[in-house]
């Protein structure tokens, strides 16, 4: 265990209970292992946290499926849990500033970021959820008589049982709130798998759940790497549906294990998002956020629109106004006022970034800005931007850091093929001023979600997924509600 709270700056970092939490209480794992935490912007570690071995997940889930089947979660009334997803978004405001900085500590984003986006959003969807809560029914479906009697069918819908949670590192909070908020307002328990390398802001999360007076073993936590923890979690009989958001690459070997067991996925997986850039576009504000939607989060983020498409007419301009706008990020300590991007989350991930910005430059793409590592210790790039092809590596493959290039293209249909030519579909910003063109290109393009002039975190209200290999099913809105319960006939010959 390191010490209790970290300073950084102003900011004196209360860190939260670091170990398993199983059945209602924080314990070490069965095994008493750990692993380290680092923060990124220093490379120094910051705390040790129990490591849940296979013991450890077989208890969580035993856990999660007798309060399942206990009376005092299972008979719960809808507005009681409403209820209580309502105290928990009450306490997540409460704690805002600590959630706020423990992520910011954890994953080096500029702490007012998650602040002023990440963790009101956590909020807001508890919220939400907490609407659905009582109202989540079935149908009566007329049908003819059985062997001629009548008959009342209904349908119900049951909650889904145990679900697994697994999370990324890039906004631990606010994913972990997609999870827990709709699967808990349809009565499901949880084992949630925090990120290795961010696990701290969920820890201090789920002790808020805690505090709101969830009943024991409603969601338990399992902190440990994805390779043994994350795996048992996932191979286990005991989970009824497995709720994933990482890569592509992990979410196939979950979605095959899951198949073979005949579990039900949720997986948000990565993204190359499009950006639609057309001539008639209100520039002033296609390019400042255009370049937000490539460098938020220092590009960790999976709705990053890291491919932008621009008429040609207009493409100098476009260049200029991105490169302008890298060239003003502030990059360096999270915790300083005025920065603006901050460190990616470790070593390989720098390694990766940078190894993509030399195959943009051997593949001959045009370094427009950017490319190097900070000077100094911590994980830290330029904001970068190429200009380049749709062919080249940068443009097929997630980077999940700050690179955008540029690719230039003459008509409407070529930047519809442009942007579907990619094997993911997460998200796509189209900007243009003309509402007919708005309408047709969002039918056209392959993605979960288009923006249409602007570009934002994902809403609680509105579906969130991918298409292709950026995911399958949804997130948020009705879907979760879909997503998180089983739906059963009862049929009565009266
Ligand atoms: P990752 O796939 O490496 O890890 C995600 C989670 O899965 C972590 O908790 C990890 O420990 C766990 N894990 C790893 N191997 C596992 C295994 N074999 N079994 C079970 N769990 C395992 O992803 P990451 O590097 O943490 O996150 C980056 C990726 O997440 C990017 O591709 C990004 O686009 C994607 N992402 C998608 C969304 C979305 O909503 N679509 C949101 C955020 C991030």
């Amino acid at each position: 265990m390191s010490a209790l709270s970290i300073t950084r700056g102003r900011f004196q970092i209360a860190l939260p209970e670091l170990g398993l939490f199983i059945g209602g209480s924080w314990q070490n794992g069965e095994a008493g292992a750990t692993f380290p935490v680092f923060d990124p912007a220093t490379e120094e570690q910051i705390a040790e946290v129990a490591r849940a071995s296979e013991a450890d997940v077989d208890r969580a889930v035993a856990a999660a499926r007798a309060a399942l089947e206990s009376d005092e979660w299972g008979r719960m009334a809808g507005t009681e849990r409403a209820r209580l997803l309502w105290r928990i978004a009450d306490l997540i405001e409460r704690d805002a500033d600590r959630l706020a900085q423990l992520e910011a500590l954890e994953i080096a984003k500029p702490v007012g970021d998650p602040r002023n986006i990440d963790v009101p959003m956590a909020a807001e969807t508890f919220r939400h959820f907490a609407g659905w809560a009582d109202r989540i029914g079935g149908q009566v479906i007329p049908v003819p008589d059985f062997m001629g009697r009548s008959r009342h069918c209904y349908t119900r819908r049951e909650p889904i049982g145990v679900v697994a949670a697994i999370t990324p590192w890039n906004a631990p909070v606010m994913i972990s709130s997609w999870k827990l908020a709709p699967a808990l307002a349809c009565g499901c328990t949880l084992v949630v798998k925090p990120p290795a390398d961010a696990p701290l802001s969920t820890l201090h999360l789920v002790s808020l759940l805690d505090e709101a007076g969830l009943p024991d073993g409603v969601v338990n936590v399992v902190p440990g790497p994805g390779s043994s923890t994350g795996a048992a979690l996932v191979r286990h009989p005991g989970i009824d549906k497995v709720s994933f958001t990482g890569s592509p690459e992990v979410g196939r070997g979950i979605a095959e294990i899951a198949s073979a067991a005949f579990k039900p996925v949720t997986l948000e997986l990565g993204g190359k998002s499009p950006q639609l850039v057309f001539a008639d576009a209100d520039l002033d504000v296609a390019i400042p956020t255009a370049a937000i939607s490539v460098f938020a989060n220092a590009g960790e983020v999976c709705a990053a629109g890291s491919r932008i498409f621009v008429q040609r007419q207009v493409q100098d301009q476009v260049v200029e106004g991105l490169e302008a706008f890298a060239r003003d990020i502030v990059v360096g300590d999270p915790f300083a006022e005025g920065t603006t991007m901050g460190a990616l989350i470790n070593q390989a991930q720098l390694d990766r970034v940078l190894g993509y910005v030399r195959s943009g430059e051997e593949e001959g793409a045009q370094l427009v800005t950017g490319g190097k590592r900070l000077e100094r210790r911590g994980y830290f790039v330029e904001p970068t931007i190429f200009a380049g092809t749709n062919d080249m590596t940068i443009a097929r493959e997630e980077i999940f850091g700050p690179v955008g290039t540029v690719i230039p293209f003459d008509d409407p249909d070529e930047a519809v093929a442009l942007a579907n030519d990619t094997r993911y579909g997460l998200t796509a910003v189209v900007w243009t001023q003309d509402v007919t063109k708005a309408h047709t290109i969002a039918a056209r393009i392959r993605a979960g979600a288009v923006w249409v002039n602007a570009w934002g975190a994902p809403d609680p209200r509105l579906p969130w997924g991918g298409m292709k290999t950026s995911g399958v099913g949804r997130e948020l809105g009705e879907a979760a509600i879909r997503a998180h319960t089983e739906e059963k006939v009862v049929n009565v010959v009266l």
